[in-house]
């Protein structure tokens, strides 16, 4: 008697269960929208974040919040994203801030600065160091609200016809490069230019451009670089831990319910970590295949490093007089780098300069 009375309570709150749920879904509006990527179908790990992140909040709505994602030039020009969340083209983007300095310098603190975070350092920063707020104050002038979604690790120096043996070989050497990087290396007489991922190749072989850096081995493998320009130097000193964005427009942002703000967060912060792990596990392989396919792995002499170093703090002071937001950042970001590197060279650095130096080399001999 009491299990049957049991029994017929369990199917009594099972089926309260059944019909509560749909009555939840029910209650959310199905939404559409639209994003704009500043990256080229190709590279499976940037826009393909794109295409995890938009997956995973379908998911987690239960189809109910769907975007639509276009690769860089479909709808919007890859390095135009910032503009179209702006005005509302498209309610958001998946993009790099660094794309925008010419706006305003201190969007590079949301992508990478050179000689600055590393990918751990730069999550820290956003999501405990007081990041988040800081870039806020800037995207609001923009129409828009920004939310961690990728990082790509500590990048290669790029792709140089000729060798760098001295801080004098960089002068007058065009090369493809992003961010505030191409500023630092214009102090050496470097001739930067901004050109879409999509657009890059080409440049290299038609010889517009001497020299590209562009990721690392995975996604610079894809666009052939090395067919046309065999050096390869590391490390990429201007993205220790370049972070992707994805934007959304404030007025679209606050129409959206309280849940699906939730699942946009969440899906973004899985997108983050799996862009990052993508690359880590795709890198060396590709790395193998690039070497074997001709490209001659290079290190920056030390000279090199420490007069761009120079020059990025010698960049970092003039920026703070043109833009007050970069003043403003700079201040909390450069004390919270001095504590991180601190930390790091402690128990981070001392574990990774004795197991990648002792470890590897046994691994390796042992095939
Ligand atoms: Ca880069």
């Amino acid at each position: 008697m009491k299990r049957r009375l049991f029994l017929k309570n369990a199917a009594a709150g099972l089926a309260a269960g059944t019909v509560s749920a749909p009555a939840i879904a029910q209650s959310q509006p199905a939404i559409q929208w639209r994003m704009a990527s500043s990256f080229p179908k190709s590279l499976d790990t940037l826009y393909g974040t794109g295409e995890l992140f938009v997956r995973r909040l379908s998911e987690i709505t239960e189809g109910k919040f769907q975007i639509r994602l276009f690769a860089g030039g479909e709808i919007v020009p890859g390095l135009q994203v910032l503009d179209a969340v702006q005005n509302a083209t498209v309610e958001c983007g998946h993009t790099a801030a660094y794309y925008y300095i010419g706006k305003d310098p201190a969007f590079a603190f949301a992508t990478a600065l050179p000689f600055g975070l590393n990918a751990r350092q730069q999550n820290a920063w956003m999501y405990y160091g007081g990041g988040m707020q800081a870039m806020a104050d800037l995207f609001r002038e923009y129409n828009c609200i920004q939310f961690v979604a990728g990082n790509t690790g500590a990048q290669m120096g790029g792709w140089y016809r000729k060798e760098i043996k001295s801080v004098a070989d960089l002068k007058g050497l065009k090369m493809r490069i992003g961010g505030l990087g191409g500023q630092v290396l214009a102090k050496l007489g470097v001739v930067p230019q901004q050109i879409a991922g999509g657009e890059i190749y080409q440049a290299l072989e038609r010889g517009t451009i001497d020299a590209v850096e562009w990721v690392g081995p995975y996604d610079d493998e894809k666009l052939g670089f090395h067919k046309v320009a065999k050096y390869y130097y590391y490390p990429g000193w201007w993205e220790g831990g370049p972070q992707l964005s994805v934007i959304v427009n404030l007025k679209k942002w606050a129409e959206l319910p309280k849940s699906y703000q939730s699942a946009f967060e969440a899906a973004a912060a899985e997108s983050n970590v799996h862009m990052l792990a993508r690359y880590d596990a795709g890198n060396p392989a590709a790395l193998r295949r690039v070497v074997a396919g001709g490209a001659r792995l290079r290190a920056f002499p030390r000279p090199v490093l420490e007069a761009c170093l120079k020059a990025a703090n010698e960049l970092y002071g003039e920026l703070a007089q043109k833009s007050a937001h970069f003043k403003r950042i700079y201040e909390g970001w450069n004390r919270f780098r001095s504590d991180q590197f601190l930390w790091f060279r402690v128990a981070e650095a001392g574990y990774d300069n004795f197991v990648f130096a002792a470890a590897a080399p046994a691994a390796r001999t042992k095939k």
